[in-house]
């Protein structure tokens, strides 16, 4: 396989929690030995990327902040300053709508008569009733965009256990005014023609890493590029077995990637 650029998802796939995962450190080895670039692209919204760049570092992974890490939250933001929205209400963590307050007028809550461009929601783990509430009221009273960072229904941690993700609280919201929010992040195939065009490589040289089958993988074979699912994280073989978008390789963990590579 001549791969130039390895799209990699995390939780689930490098680490579980705080658990990195068996063999992770050799395979970057392989990967920095072979020159081939990768980068770290996550859907969860709930941390900023010097999180992940830590997480990373403290693992032992050899890794840049500015080279090897992007989120959907960039690309959410370029979406909507391109098309010209000012005001906006975001459901996220702190750190999301500080990213958002960079570029956009935060509107704190729900009101008649004020103006509002975009609903966005985020993976937040300082979720209140209260914002969702205010989410609701807008989308139900407004004929505007409701845009999500990822549409992941859940997270994986520690043990095999999961906690509410974006995707989940966006049903929520779904079922409760009949608007299906846009989802921005993984799978939507943008974020593949956007990373080769920065990592200026062809699409056939770009591989996806990751263990869930609707968005790591999607995302993949949305693009039309090589796709691998790790069973180390939310999805098992017979997941895969039943998912209709079937990605390129299947393999136990990350630790296996290079055998792929040679
Ligand atoms: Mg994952």
């Amino acid at each position: 396989m001549n791969k130039k650029l390895i799209i990699f998802d995390m939780d689930g796939t490098i680490y579980l929690g705080n658990d990195l995962i068996d063999g992770a450190k050799e395979t970057f080895s392989f990967l920095k030995k072979n020159n081939i670039d990768y980068v770290f692209f996550t859907n969860n919204s709930s941390h900023d990327l010097e999180f992940y760049y830590s997480k990373m570092k403290a693992f032992g992974i050899e890794c840049d902040l500015e080279k090897n890490f992007y989120s959907s939250s960039e690309v959410t933001i370029s979406y909507l300053l391109e098309k010209g929205a000012k005001d906006i209400f975001v459901i996220g963590n702190k750190s999301l709508k500080n990213k958002f307050s960079k570029h956009f007028n935060l509107i704190d809550e729900y009101s008649k008569d004020i103006k509002i461009d975009a609903v966005i929601a985020g993976f937040s783990t300082e979720l209140v009733y209260k914002e969702l509430m205010d989410a609701c009221l807008f989308l139900e009273t407004r004929d505007i965009p409701f845009i999500a960072t990822n549409g992941d229904y859940r997270c994986p941690i520690e043990d095999k256990l999961f906690i509410p993700d974006c995707g989940g609280m966006c049903e929520w919201i779904r079922l409760c005014t009949g608007k299906k929010a846009l989802v921005l992040g993984k799978p939507n195939a943008e974020i593949v023609d956007y990373l080769a065009k920065v990592f200026k490589v062809n699409k056939e040289e770009v591989l996806v890493v990751g263990d869930r089958l609707y968005t790591d993988v999607l995302v993949g074979v949305n693009a039309k590029v090589d796709t691998v699912c790790v069973l180390s994280g939310e999805s098992t073989q017979e997941d895969v077995d039943a998912y209709e978008a079937k990605p390129t390789y299947t393999i136990e963990s990350i630790k296996s990637l290079p055998d792929l590579l040679i």
